[in-house]
């Protein structure tokens, strides 16, 4: 598909220096994220997602400033990138004292100088916008107002009378702690850090680390609600990761404690094979309501016909069924495992697994793709990034809100933020549901 460009093209550069001076105005008036994802949509028209695509070209600039930088149609990767990711470009000063005709690679300068103009140009932007708002309700310039008691610049609109204030974003709502902070605490919770590690070391109490991860977890999981709709995957595997909350099953058995949130807590997950993208999961007891719930979010988050493959727990094939059933090529696979050996080597090895059985339950699912060593793997990233999920410690929930937050923060940071080795770049990115890796602190603005 090709779309015609919506500007007219003027002749090659010859003179680069001066490239950008010849960015059409609505490009430059954009922020820089904006600009570069309208860069990522249009370059990539040919074969990722037309539907951005177009919506690109309706903004229409990006073509502009692709045929400006020089590139090759083959480079788009490397452009994307390189805009996005400031260290790796060179600014103008290490250009000047270079002799830049030399250089076998005018390209790379080109970005450079080409990020540092928009990112410069986006600071002024930001100016302006805070020197000289509009009203909201009529539109006209407003004027200086004085200030209110935290030194937030205050506004008035003389038409209409009205008066308000300049507040800073307050991404955490009304805790007081900076996002600096927050954003040093939850490094330390997504890496596997308990509670009382993460007040060790960064001086936060626990109860505030707490109000954060409750905090966070929760806008996580809305985000991930919003951002998991129709994604196109192929191959996803579902499984069921076991912990347990307050106690665990045998001690609230023997005691006959009647709290629903007591006891084993089942966390669902599904991933699918080749982005590594965690489109849904649930958290509940191994039960048909849960599996529902899950089957549900999975219904939702993908897009099209897919091959699933569960393991045999037996809630699975009704569930299935009754969301899923004309879109799913689906089989389970059952893993028996081996029970030799002490039991000692029985509770700290994994064991033997002495055979396999797998049922086709319906459609026409690959046979070779019949799998779920994936979701089993991703089973140990739980373990290893959360410390409530290590087995054979003292460390594990108390409340049941905490351990969702707790999901929901290591998902979101799974799919959106943590570079995966085997595709090098987030799950979300290779699924095409975002454009570059976020960082802690944007996850906490966006969501
Ligand atoms: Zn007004």
């Amino acid at each position: 598909m090709r779309i015609a460009y919506p500007l007219p093209l003027r002749p090659p550069v010859q003179r680069w220096r001066a490239w950008w001076r010849l960015l059409p105005r609505c490009l430059i008036r954009l922020p820089l994220p904006l600009a570069v994802e309208l860069l990522g949509g249009r370059l990539e028209q040919h074969h990722a997602n037309p539907a951005r695509a177009v919506e690109a070209d309706r903004l229409g600039c990006t073509v502009y400033l692709f045929k400006l930088l020089g590139g090759e149609p083959h480079q788009h990767r490397l452009i994307v990138p390189s805009l996005l990711r400031p260290g790796l470009c060179h600014g103008p000063e290490y250009i000047s004292k270079r002799n830049p005709e030399s250089s076998s690679r005018p390209l790379d300068r080109r970005i450079s100088i080409g990020y540092h103009y928009l990112q410069s140009r986006e600071t002024d932007m930001a100016t302006e916008t805070t020197t000289r708002p509009t009203c909201s309700e009529c539109g006209a310039d407003a004027i200086r107002w004085g200030k209110d008691r935290s030194g937030n610049q205050r506004w008035h609109c003389r038409p209409c009378s009205r008066t308000w204030t300049d507040l800073p974003a307050r991404p955490l709502g009304t805790m007081r702690l900076p996002v600096e902070r927050a954003t040093l605490v939850l490094s330390l919770l997504v890496e596997g850090s308990s509670i009382r590690a993460a007040e060790w070391v960064t001086g936060h109490h626990r109860d505030t680390i707490m109000r954060l991860l409750a905090l966070v977890g929760g806008k996580c999981e809305a985000l991930l609600d919003r951002l998991m709709r129709n994604v196109e995957l192929k191959d996803v595997q579902a499984d069921e990761i076991w912990t347990f909350c307050k106690m665990k099953q045998k001690t609230k058995n023997r005691l006959g404690v009647t709290d629903p949130e007591a006891g084993d807590a089942y966390t669902f997950i599904a991933i699918d094979r080749d982005t590594k993208l965690i489109p849904a999961w649930a958290l509940g007891k191994r039960d048909t309501l849960t599996t529902d719930v899950f089957v549900e979010r999975l219904e939702r988050a993908v897009a099209g016909r897919f091959q699933l493959t569960t393991d045999g727990f037996n809630a699975y094939p009704g569930s299935v069924g009754y969301h899923l059933g004309t879109r799913t090529d689906y089989a389970t696979l059952v893993k028996e495992y081996g029970t030799e050996g002490t039991e000692e080597e029985r509770r700290y090895s994994p064991p033997r697994i002495i055979g396999m059985e797998t049922t086709i339950i319906h459609g026409q699912p690959d046979r070779d793709r019949i799998c779920t060593s994936h979701v089993e793997r991703q089973n140990l990233t739980v373990r290893m990034n959360m410390r409530r999920f290590t087995r054979l410690t003292n460390s594990f929930s108390k409340k049941w809100a905490n351990l969702r937050a707790a999901l929901a923060l290591h998902f979101a940071h799974y799919n959106l933020c943590r570079m995966h080795s085997a595709i090098r770049m987030t799950p979300a990115m290779k699924a095409g549901v975002t454009r570059a890796p976020w960082s802690l602190a944007e996850l906490i603005a966006v969501a």
